[in-house]
């Protein structure tokens, strides 16, 4: 299993980087990311720190941990600055939170993420076809969320990436150590945004290459 959106307590997941990986690797995971929530006020804190957790237990561990962050609720003026600055600090992958029906987060967030220097854009909500083109342009890839709330518009953020063809990942969004997912039921939940049984394995495949790109 590849899950490239899992949360630590440096945000706001209950466990550190250490017993996150290893409860992961416990349960089958081969990759990771750790993209824990981040705003303008906290990145150079939370980035460094994922990165020496990845440097040091990445060698003496069964799982590989890349170290990324989530640009949350930032304003949309500010995600390609920041995104910019994340990346000179060190992180290999970089999530947008994206606008997500079951919190208000602010409208011309998912558009600010896909003209930015980002990897996947989570749970986009309601996405429009504008920001569909230029995700599509820019190899941005689109999240199916195994996340309540946040997997309420899956449906659509699936057939707008088929459309348009943005490539899909499949993540955990784990804050808690019941979040992870096994292989199994990752399949269900893209199965469940009707994504064709034919289909499934290339979105699997679509995280694998990400992981070998940026590792
Ligand atoms: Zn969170
Ligand atoms: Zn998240």
């Amino acid at each position: 299993m590849i899950d490239l959106h899992m949360h630590t307590l440096f945000s706001d997941g209950e466990l550190i980087p250490a017993e996150l990986m290893r409860r992961a690797e416990n349960i089958g995971y081969e990759y990771m990311a750790i993209t824990d929530h981040v705003d303008i006020s906290n990145y150079d804190f939370i980035v460094p720190r994922l990165i020496t957790a990845a440097d040091e237990l990445n060698g003496v561990s069964g799982i590989q941990m890349l170290p990324g962050a989530e640009i949350t609720h930032a304003p949309p003026q500010l995600i390609k600055g920041l995104a910019d600055k994340i990346r000179a600090l060190g992180a290999k992958l970089i999530v947008v939170h994206g606008e997500t029906i079951s919190e208000p987060v602010m409208p011309g967030t998912n558009m600010a993420a896909v003209l930015s220097d980002i990897d996947i854009l989570a749970h986009p909500g309601l996405v429009d076809d504008e920001t569909c083109k230029i995700a599509a342009d820019r190899g941005i890839h689109f999240e199916i969320t195994a996340r309540k709330g946040h997997s309420l518009t899956n449906g659509h953020v699936a057939k707008m990436a088929q459309k348009y063809g943005i490539k899909m990942v499949i993540n955990s969004d784990t804050h808690g150590c019941n979040d992870m997912l096994t292989k199994d039921t990752a399949k269900r939940v893209l199965l469940g945004a009707s994504i064709p049984k034919d289909q499934i394995d290339g979105i699997f495949l679509n995280s694998q290459a990400i992981v070998k790109k940026l590792l």
